[in-house]
C-alpha cells in the first residue's frame, strides 16, 4: 500500500489509536464495524480477522451488554494470540460509563471507546467515560449520528434561531445541533482532563449534502481529526454510490481522516465488503493505492463477444491471487497501471498510458493483440491462449519492476 497524494489535507492533530497513527500526516485509515454479537466471541474474532484481513486498519465492536463487556479481553488475547494486531474500538451508547467502570479489563483491552453524546448527555456518565479513558490512556471518538442527536442541545438552538432578527432555516440549524455537539463535547472531555490529542470527532448524517455540509463546517472549527462517513447508507449499489459520493467530495477538499463506509450487506454477503469499498474510493481518488488497477473500456459495438469482459474479469482474479505474494515481495506494486481495452479506437493509446496494456482486437479487426509495456510495443498476442500469454507477461513485468534490489 502507497500513499500517493495527501498534499491538500485539512491540518488535524495526530491520535494514536493501539499504535495507528489517526489525523496529521499519517494516511487515511479504512475502519469497519463487525455485526456480530460481540459475546458470540468464536464469531466476533473470525469476523475481525476477515476484516483485518481485508484491509479494515481499525475495527469498531458493539459493547452494549455485560456479556460484551466481559468477551472484550477474550476476543483480544485470541487475536494477539493469531498475530492479528488490529485495534479494536468499543462502540458504546446509554450504558458505556457502568460497563467500562465494571469491567476494568474491558476499558484496558479496547484501543479507543467510541462515545455517542446524544445518548450520553454531557452529564456524569459522560465525565465517567472520560475519567476511565483518562486513567487508561486511551484515546475517543465523540461520533455524533443525526439520528440520535442531543435534544437539549436542539431545543435550545432551535429556541435561540427563533428569536434571531432572520431566522435560519430549521434544516441549517439542525447542521449546527451536529456540529456545536461534537465540538462541546469535546471541550467537555479536555475540562475533566483528557489531552486534546486523545480526541477524534465525526458528525454522520444520512443525506450526502447534509453529512458534507456538516463536515465542511465542522473542519473549519477544529483540528481534531475527523473520522467521516455516510450513515445508514442503504444496501448495494445505493448505498456504495451514496457514501462514495459523501467521502468523495470531503476527501476532494482534504477533510477526512478515517473513512468507513456504513454498506448494510445482503444476507450473508461478505462483511468486508465495505472495506474494500473504501480501499477503491481512497485509490480512485489518488489518495492511496492498495491494489494493481486494471483500467477496462465499457465494451460496444465493436466488441460483439465477450471474449474482452471474460479476460478483464481472469486478469483481475489473477492479480488478487497474486496479491499476498506481491505485496511482500514487490513493494510498490500496488501502483501499478494494467489496461485491457477493447479495440483499436481507444485501445493502444489506454494501454500505452498505463504501466502494461493490451488492445484486444474488436469485431472485424485483425485478430491480433498487441502488448505495450511502458509506452513501448512490447509484442504482439494471437490465438487461444492470448489470455494465459498476457497474464504470464505481466507476472514477469511484476517481478522485474518491483523485485527488491538484494543487498550486494
Ligand atoms: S475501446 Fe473500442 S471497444 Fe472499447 S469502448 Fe472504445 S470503441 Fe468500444
Amino acid at each position: 500500500m502507497t500513499e500517493q497524494n495527501s498534499a491538500t489535507r485539512r491540518f488535524s492533530q495526530t491520535v494514536d489509536v493501539g499504535g495507528i497513527g489517526i489525523g496529521g500526516s499519517n494516511p487515511i485509515r479504512i475502519q469497519s464495524m463487525t455485526n456480530t454479537d460481540t459475546a458470540d466471541i468464536e464469531a466476533t474474532v473470525k469476523q475481525i480477522k476477515e476484516l483485518g484481513e481485508a484491509g479494515s486498519e481499525l475495527v469498531r465492536i458493539t459493547v452494549n451488554t455485560k456479556e460484551a463487556a466481559a468477551a472484550v479481553d477474550i476476543i483480544k488475547e485470541l487475536l494477539a494470540r493469531d498475530g492479528v494486531e488490529v485495534p479494536i474500538i468499543g462502540d458504546f451508547h446509554y450504558n458505556g460509563h457502568i460497563l467500562l467502570r465494571d469491567f476494568p479489563s474491558c476499558a484496558s483491552f479496547l484501543d479507543k471507546y467510541r462515545i455517542n453524546p446524544g445518548n450520553m448527555g454531557r452529564n456524569a456518565n459522560f465525565r465517567q467515560m472520560i475519567e476511565i479513558a483518562i486513567q487508561n490512556e486511551k484515546p475517543v471518538r465523540i461520533g455524533v449520528n443525526w439520528g440520535s442527536v442531543d435534544q437539549h442541545l436542539l431545543t435550545r438552538l432551535m429556541d435561540k434561531n427563533a428569536r434571531l432578527p432572520v431566522p435560519k432555516d430549521a434544516h441549517e440549524v439542525l447542521l449546527d445541533v451536529v456540529v456545536e455537539s461534537a465540538l462541546q463535547s469535546a471541550r467537555m472531555a479536555e475540562e475533566f482532563g483528557l489531552a486534546h490529542n486523545k480526541i477524534i470527532l465525526s458528525v454522520k448524517l444520512s443525506s450526502v449534502p447534509d453529512v458534507v455540509k456538516a463536515n465542511q463546517i465542522l473542519a473549519g472549527l477544529c483540528d481534531y481529526p475527523l473520522h467521516i462517513g455516510l450513515t445508514e447508507a442503504g444496501m448495494g449499489l445505493q448505498g456504495i454510490i451514496a457514501s462514495t459520493a459523501a467521502l468523495t467530495t470531503l476527501l476532494s477538499e482534504g477533510i477526512g481522516d478515517t473513512i468507513r463506509v456504513s454498506l448494510t450487506p445482503a444476507p450473508g454477503e461478505d462483511r468486508a465488503t465495505e472495506v474494500r469499498i473504501c480501499q477503491h474510493i481512497l485509490q480512485s481518488l489518488g489518495i492511496r493505492a492498495f491494489t494493481p488497477s486494471v483500467s477496462a473500456c465499457p465494451g460496444c459495438g465493436r466488441t460483439t463477444s465477450t471474449f474482452f469482459m471474460e479476460m478483464t474479469e481472469e486478469v483481475n482474479q489473477s492479480i488478487a491471487q497474486q496479491m499476498k505474494r506481491w505485496k511482500t515481495e514487490y513493494p510498490g506494486v500496488e501502483s501499478l497501471k494494467v489496461a485491457v481495452m477493447g479495440c483499436v479506437v481507444n485501445g493502444p493509446g489506454e494501454s500505452k498510458y498505463a504501466d502494461i496494456g493490451i488492445s484486444l482486437p474488436g469485431t472485424g479487426e485483425n485478430p491480433k493483440a498487441p502488448v505495450f509495456i511502458d509506452g513501448e510495443l512490447h509484442t504482439t498476442l494471437s490465438g487461444p491462449t492470448i489470455v494465459q500469454d498476457f497474464i504470464k507477461i505481466l507476472e514477469n513485468y511484476v517481478r522485474q519492476k518491483f523485485a527488491q534490489s538484494k543487498p550486494s
